[in-house]
């Protein structure tokens, strides 16, 4: 039995009367997206015409690409962009990195990592890297931030946390995830920054950024049947971000071609 609003099954939630746990909680107790769009525009309103009034984590995807044209363009706020080279970033993010911060003349901090370690551990044992990985990037941009005693890191991330856009981190530093209020579709966030210089690259699972993501769901897909990327998926779905369909397609089994392999090879992966 599948969830009615998203796609959550039996298989990965309990299922009450057609509608899923999740979707219950959620029509219950609805998150309010323009409390949360007014919240994050009175901070960056507050900022406007600072030097480096703020951190724009750039990972090169589409999302955050996205977040930094609104913040730029819309929002008329130049931030100082950090970008955390983990290894396995597809050559076209970094290559999207530069170019739109040399496009909008804007300084950029890179910080070169090497995550191998971290993705042979979890990749192996056919678990998630991805809680992981993030929490050690957004450590590294939060330290560039106490560095240069910046208060706001603005990401590209489209889920709010539960009921805000916003989320203290340590010592005063504030996250704000800047498309989660917009709730902005998939096909108009591509329309939306067709005249940048952003390449998209053809990658596996929900990233345009990550070469290790559609190995790690493969793994994790031969253990336990599903794609670990099914609750963010999910709860794009409820909130009117994708359709249903593009949704499965996007949690099916992905199949690594052998090159991607190899160049994860190549990196240093051990797989
Ligand atoms: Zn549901």
């Amino acid at each position: 039995m599948e969830c009615s609003l998203c796609i959550h099954t039996e298989k990965t939630r309990k299922i009450i009367d057609g509608l899923c746990i999740d979707c219950l909680t959620y029509k219950k107790y609805p998150p309010d997206f323009e409390r949360m769009k007014r919240e994050v525009e009175d901070i960056l309103k507050s900022l406007k015409g600072k030097k480096y009034p703020c951190i724009l984590a750039l990972s090169g995807g589409k999302d955050s690409v996205l977040a930094l044209k609104m913040l730029v363009e819309e929002f008329k706020i130049k931030p100082l962009c950090v970008a955390v080279n983990n290894k396995y970033m597809a050559d076209e993010a970094k290559d999207n990195i530069i170019n739109i911060t040399e496009y909008y003349g804007l300084d950029l901090f890179m910080i070169n990592r090497d995550f191998t370690d971290l993705f042979n551990e979890t990749i192996g044992r056919g678990e998630s890297p991805c809680r992981r990985c993030s929490r050690l990037i957004m450590r590294e941009v939060w330290r560039v931030a106490k560095r240069l005693n910046i208060k706001y890191i603005i990401t590209g991330h489209e889920l709010p946390f539960g009921h805000s856009a916003i989320r203290e981190m340590k010592e005063g530093v504030k996250m704000i995830r800047l498309l989660a209020p917009y709730r902005i579709k998939e096909e108009e966030k591509y329309k939306l920054i067709k005249d940048l210089p952003f390449k998209k690259p053809n990658l596996f699972g929900y990233t345009t950024n990550c070469l290790v993501l559609g190995l790690a769901i493969q793994r994790f897909y031969d253990k336990y049947g599903f794609s670990f990327e099914i609750d963010r998926i999910a709860t794009m779905v409820r909130i009117g971000l994708l359709s249903k369909e593009k949704a499965k397609k996007l949690v099916e089994k992905p199949k690594v071609p052998d090159e991607l392999i190899e160049e994860l090879k190549r990196r240093g992966l051990k797989i």
